[in-house]
């Protein structure tokens, strides 16, 4: 007689993955359509098949920490042919933002990120920072914000650039800390489910051969060799390539001037002919085009579920972009007031970017490239 399994139903699981959008993954009648559809899924125990039945049991334990649904580039093949209307794509979208939910800390702060009605006032935290910060200072006569300089030759003539580093810095760092924290605990779980599904025997975790193994699926992230794949919204490939390396042509800058204030004190302004200044400009306009594209894209696929996650990162991405052009642009213009009050602005969404990011569908990056190179390390194909 076959052995009795005891199903424990988590029923608010199912419900909180409906509202992260997988809200017709009950509809799912196990036809296996999909795994077969996605032309990504391994040939053992492929997914979304099993994970569709796992969410809608309300089965948490076998979708947290579960490094196939990384695996999904939500292309959206396998929502075109489920004859049932489920959205697979669409639920292991939500089974990916579920996870980053369950993996952040602190709780308070990820709810307050996933929820609309917060926005206004996690993008007044930055404002009041700077502000109050800045007003501090001038009380000790360093004066470090001026919102009306006689003239202006770059950005730091309104707001400094050491009051920026000050800031953002610890941000930045706190954000490490809190992926840091995540990616400990999501490791440990993807070993433990990958050892009781019998992926792998390797019963710890290897340091070194993790570290070769995400160095072997780097040139397949940076290339997005998986996304090519998929036939149904290859089209995303681009936007999302310009994202990425226009984030990466940042970071870059950002070093590069970093380095040269703190390192080298090479104090600015510096010539529009610098080649950095020219990587900053090229990034800004294709983080913007990226985002306008991916824009384009959610909005013309009226079947695919988009919620508050995907709005937020889109719009974050592109006021980034946008107002740190249009700092730039209106300065160059003599329209001085005006840019500094942009600049400001684009300080703020810096400040969430770094802040939110652990809390936010951004985050995917960090724990798609994880779940990515995990696979890659106990050999899942
Ligand atoms: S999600 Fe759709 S295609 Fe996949 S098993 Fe369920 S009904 Fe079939
Ligand atoms: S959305 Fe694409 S990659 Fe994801 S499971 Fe479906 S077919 Fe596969």
């Amino acid at each position: 007689m076959a052995e009795a399994y005891h199903v424990d139903s988590d029923v608010g699981f199912i419900n909180e993955l409906a509202g992260l959008g997988g809200e017709d993954l009950k509809k799912c009648f196990q036809c296996a359509t999909c795994s077969v559809a996605c032309p990504i899924s391994p040939d053992t125990r492929p997914f979304p098949r099993k994970e569709m039945l796992a969410a809608s049991w309300g089965l948490k334990d076998k979708i947290v920490g579960n490094p196939d649904i990384w695996l999904c580039h939500n292309c959206g093949d396998c929502s075109t042919l489920c004859p049932r209307g489920a959205k697979p794509g669409d639920a292991l979208m939500a089974m990916r933002n579920y996870n980053i939910f369950e993996y952040a800390t602190p709780k308070a702060l990820a709810k307050a990120v996933a929820d609309p009605k917060k926005l206004p006032l996690l993008l007044a935290i930055p404002a009041v920072i700077i502000l109050v910060l800045g007003l501090v200072l001038k009380l000790f006569g360093v004066n470090w914000l001026n919102f009306a300089p006689h003239e202006a030759v770059w950005q730091a003539d309104y707001i400094n650039n050491y009051l920026v580093d000050i800031i953002m810095i610890p941000t930045f760092t706190g954000a490490i800390a809190v992926f840091a924290l995540g990616l400990k605990r999501f490791v440990a779980d993807m070993h433990a489910n990958a050892l009781a599904d019998g992926k792998t025997d390797k019963q710890a975790i290897d340091p070194a051969g993790f570290g070769r193994a995400l160095l072997r699926i780097l040139p397949t992230i940076m290339k997005h060799e998986k996304f090519n794949e998929c036939s149904e919204n290859r089209d995303r490939s681009t936007a999302h390539l310009m994202v990425l390396y226009s984030f990466i042509g940042l970071f870059i800058v950002t070093g590069c001037f970093f380095l040269a204030e703190w390192v080298f004190h090479i104090e600015g302004p510096y010539t529009q002919v610098n080649p950095v200044k020219w990587i900053a400009n090229i990034s800004a306009l294709s983080l913007i085009i990226g985002a306008a594209l991916l824009l384009k894209n959610r909005l013309a696929k009226e079947d695919q579920v988009s919620g508050y996650w995907d709005w937020y990162l889109i719009g974050l991405v592109l006021a980034l972009g946008a107002t740190g052009l249009l700092t730039e642009m209106a300065r160059l213009a003599g329209f001085v007031g005006l840019s500094a009050v942009i600049y400001f602005v684009h300080l703020m969404f810096v400040w969430s970017l770094f802040a939110y990011t652990p809390f936010s569908k951004l985050a995917h990056l960090v724990y798609r490239t994880t779940a990515m190179a995990y696979n890659e390390y106990i050999g899942r194909k």
